[in-house]
């Protein structure tokens, strides 16, 4: 664990859900054995971008929204490098919910890591697009009146090769997932479920440690199974599973795609040169 981390101190509020996340994530890259130059790690902005600073290793903090195509950049110029993004609920679902939908689709080789905690957390709890229903906050004072997007369920609509859901609370089934996310070749949607005790009263930990199951202990799933998935990732209320949900292992990467890239022996990166357009010009 050492291997990564810095002097700086973490400025979460104490039992923020993130501190499990971070947890879990750097236990994955340990037991991977991933040194620092085999990973970039992107930051959106958001509570979950304070980490940026916080690891001994490539880190780049990004614009609001626009983590998945910043680092959807990187992992088309080098795969050498696993790419992994951050963000939360409301950069993901508001300011660039565009771009998890070209993500997705695209299937770049990369993970997306989804702190959902349910609200705008760094700017004082104000409601996202995955708040509840009728939950109060800064800004919704009388409550959210329309039904929130639930991230797995999007996720599986856009046509993905790999979906979990993991839970902050339980990191060493949430290391697991960031494993076999690091391990997935094409773009990894992990959703982390994670409470803010600061501003979000509606979902704190003991109200997920009495709902949260785990797929593995689903008589029958088949994470291959699309519809299947859909209708466990549907409940949000009573028995919300986690785990690895969907994988369609068939679905290639963008870059696999390309007939320009058939045979290439260098990455995208290594091509970069210098041109004189100075007669163009
Ligand atoms: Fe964590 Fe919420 Fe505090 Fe942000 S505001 S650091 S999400 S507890």
């Amino acid at each position: 664990m050492v291997k990564y981390e810095t002097d700086k101190v973490m400025t979460w509020c104490s039992n923020c859900g993130n501190f499990g996340i971070q947890n879990a994530l750097t236990r994955a890259l340990v037991l991977e054995d991933m040194e620092r130059n085999d990973f970039l790690l992107c930051f959106d902005i958001g509570c979950n971008g304070n980490a940026a600073d916080k690891f001994e290793a490539y880190t780049i903090h990004g614009l609001h929204g626009r983590v998945i195509s910043l680092a959807a950049g990187a992992a088309l110029a080098n795969e050498r490098m696993k790419v992994i993004a951050f963000a939360g609920d409301g950069a993901t679902f508001s300011e660039g919910v565009n771009h998890l939908v070209h993500g997705i689709r695209n299937n770049y080789n990369m993970v997306f890591i989804h702190h959902n905690n349910e609200n705008y957390g760094l700017t004082i709890g104000q409601a996202s697009a995955c708040t509840r229903k009728g939950v109060k906050m800064n800004g919704t004072m009388d409550g959210v009146v329309v039904d929130p997007i639930n991230p797995v369920e999007f996720a599986l609509n856009m046509g993905p090769s790999f979906v979990a859901r993991g839970y902050s609370g339980n990191v060493d089934q949430l290391t697991d997932i960031m494993r076999a996310a690091l391990n997935h070749k094409g773009f990894a949607f992990v959703e982390v479920l994670q409470a803010c005790p600061t501003y979000n009263r509606s979902t704190p930990d003991a109200w997920y440690g009495e709902r949260m199951k785990d797929i593995s202990e689903l008589k029958g799933y088949d994470r291959g199974n699309l519809e299947q998935a859909r209708r466990v990732a549907a409940d949000m209320d009573k028995d919300i599973y986690s785990g690895i949900l969907y994988v369609n292992e068939s679905k290639q990467d963008l870059l696999s795609l390309q007939k320009s890239r058939e045979g290439a022996k260098t990455q995208l990166v290594d091509e970069v040169k210098f041109y004189d357009v100075s007669e163009l010009m």
